[in-house]
């Protein structure tokens, strides 16, 4: 399986890291030895001391297909969960400033944790998610998907010009604004609307 994932989709996040706001989806991609399933904790990696958490809802492809038309993107997913994009923003912003591409910043193992999904069918608008995430018990990030620049179905035609989906992939559809740094020692919650699907420690 492959992890896609979409980078500047939200306005407020793109002002916050001083970015451009593009106009197609910006996409990179993560390996499976990122993914950190059933809450296992996360290691901080001794090379970056910027390690900054990005929550994201993630969906999940269940059939395969390319060239997918924006108006039958629907089709090709039947679950929506959350997820953190580990970024070593340090690292990222040494290899922007070459021009140099981020793998190392963003597809290190564990970068992409994981939690529960929850069928489409337990949504009403899917252009009305609310999803958070706590460090610690306080607030960090708080996001809706009526705010991003590029919706699920847009995100999927585009992504599928590029790249087979297939079932099992995952594609994670970008950050809202409050990234930061995360340390040893913090607890991280994710939740879409009020139910918990992700709780981890970084160790
Ligand atoms: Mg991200």
């Amino acid at each position: 399986m492959k992890i896609i994932a979409i980078g500047r989709n939200y306005a407020e996040h793109i002002e916050e890291l001083k970015n451009e706001r593009p106009i197609a989806p910006v996409v990179f991609l993560k390996p499976d030895t990122a993914l950190l399933k059933n809450n296992t904790p996360f290691y901080h990696p001794d090379f970056s001391d910027n390690i900054h958490h990005e929550v994201e809802l993630v969906l999940k492809i269940s059939k395969e297909g390319k060239h997918i038309q924006k108006k039958f993107a629907d089709r090709y997913f039947e679950e929506i969960g959350v997820g953190i994009d580990f970024t070593a923003r340090d690292l990222q912003d040494k290899c922007k400033a070459k021009g140099l591409p981020w793998e190392i910043a963003k597809a290190f193992n564990g970068s992409a944790p994981i939690g529960e999904f929850l069928p489409i069918s337990s949504f009403g608008d899917l252009n009305d998610i609310n999803f958070h995430l706590l460090i610690n018990g306080q607030e960090k990030q708080k996001g809706n998907t009526n705010i991003m620049l590029f919706d699920f179905g847009t995100i999927i035609e585009y992504v599928s010009k590029f790249f087979t989906l297939k079932k099992g992939d995952l594609i994670f559809t970008g950050t809202p604004s409050g990234v930061g740094k995360v340390s040893i020692g913090d607890r991280l919650e994710a939740f879409i609307e009020d139910k918990k699907l992700l709780d981890f420690e970084v160790k």
